[in-house]
């Protein structure tokens, strides 16, 4: 079961994950956007830890609202609403619980992403950050590794698409041969989630429980 501390963990991770890579996910979005994509993850997360920090929620959902509001709130490009709806979705439908399973986490991402396609009307193949998350959650009944890694794959395939939604379906046939920043960052998230996973399996063996 995860408590609420893994979810904090999760975020953490993803906001150091954002501030590594802030640069890349930028440059990513020079060519088919408006080169801003990391600096709002960048400024949105930074907000996202230090509002955990400042109130650390006491259950799973409430630290993904909480994530997800700030988000909304602090990140103006399309992306803040779409993260911030995908985190918020997720954290409603995991409720009140103060520790939730593995498969109820899955469950509720998969209707986080489904929210996503619904506020942004994209779906897979239009080179967004669906083209992560979709077969990033897909993957969840495997292990988050597999997540990660088809979150990434996902991304990476993005590059041969022509963009049908956001900035980039301004530029028509020319947004092909780039990969799409969001569908980069949604595997940074899925690659966090992984990464605080096996962490707490390596500190569990370790303390023999
Ligand atoms: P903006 O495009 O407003 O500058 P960002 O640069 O922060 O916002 O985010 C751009 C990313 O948002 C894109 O790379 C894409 O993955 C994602 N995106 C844009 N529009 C949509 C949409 N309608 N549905 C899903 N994702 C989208
Ligand atoms: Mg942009």
């Amino acid at each position: 079961m995860r408590d609420a501390e893994f979810f904090r963990s999760w975020m953490t991770a993803a906001a150091a994950a954002v501030e590594r890579e802030a640069d890349r996910l930028t440059e990513l979005d020079s060519p088919i956007g408006d080169a801003d994509h990391g600096s709002n993850l960048l400024r949105g997360f930074t907000a996202v830890r230090t509002a955990l920090e400042a109130e650390p929620p006491a259950a799973p959902g409430a630290v993904l609202q909480l994530a997800g509001r700030t988000l909304i709130s602090t990140v103006g490009g399309a992306s803040g609403p779409l993260y911030g709806m995908l985190l918020r979705r997720t954290g409603k439908e995991l409720g009140e619980a103060p520790e939730v399973s593995d498969a109820e986490l899955a469950a509720a991402l998969d209707k986080g992403v489904g929210a996503v396609a619904q506020l942004g009307g994209a779906a897979a193949g239009d080179k967004t950050m669906l083209d992560a998350l979709l077969p990033g959650v897909a993957a969840l009944g495997t292990s988050y590794r597999a997540a990660a890694d088809a979150a990434e794959n996902g991304a990476l395939a993005t590059v041969p698409m022509q963009a049908r939604k956001g900035r980039a379906s301004y530029l028509g046939e020319r947004s092909i041969g780039h990969q799409d920043p969001g569908a980069t960052s949604s595997a940074l998230l899925l690659g966090a989630l992984a990464d605080v996973a096996e962490r707490e399996a390596a500190e569990r063996t370790e303390d023999g429980r």
